[in-house]
């Protein structure tokens, strides 16, 4: 098991970027985060349906599975969860631009995060992520990434263009 503090969605270093709402994750070899702004993104970009595969609810805020108070409904197993595709690439998108300016080496460790789920490491690979992860570059002249602290401004605009 490699442990490391990087996002394994994005490639940030979840102690540079992305520490708040950050989540444990592990990918089966890799153990590392999902951070703050992916875990966000995921939530925002959910979409619920109902039995009868009608769209009834969109992000975190409209889960269906819960009433006003926060109770759990008794039929809330009816309902499935679904993510949106297109929104969440194009927050991808952006948000890979971004990171891989801060960490040139994201690139090549989403590579490795995409890879271990489906097949199993080599000990000459995982020695290779370990190198990685120790030596990951960051480019601290991009040191702030203010597109991404506006409390997910970007997510909320991704929705607002979503619903027009
Ligand atoms: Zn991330």
């Amino acid at each position: 098991m490699i442990n490391t503090e990087l996002c394994v969605e994005c490639g940030t270093n979840t102690r540079v970027d992305g520490y708040v709402n950050r989540v444990p994750r592990d990918t089966g070899i890799i153990d590392g985060y999902n951070c703050g702004r992916c875990e966000e993104a995921y939530e925002d970009a959910q979409i619920w349906y109902d039995k009868a595969g009608k769209i009834v609810g969109r992000g975190e805020d409209e889960d269906p599975r819960f009433d006003a108070e926060g109770e759990e409904l008794v039929n809330s197993d009816d309902f499935e969860r679904s993510i949106d595709d297109k929104m969440y690439e194009k927050y991808e998108k952006e948000r890979h631009t971004e990171i891989d300016a801060m960490f040139p080496d994201a690139p090549a460790f989403r590579e490795w995060c995409q890879k271990d789920t489906n097949e199993n490491l080599s000990d000459e690979d995982q020695k290779q992520v370990q190198t990685l992860v120790k030596n990951y570059r960051h480019n601290k002249k991009v040191n702030q990434i203010n597109q991404w602290n506006t409390a997910g401004g970007v997510l909320e605009s991704l929705l607002r263009e979503k619903s027009l």
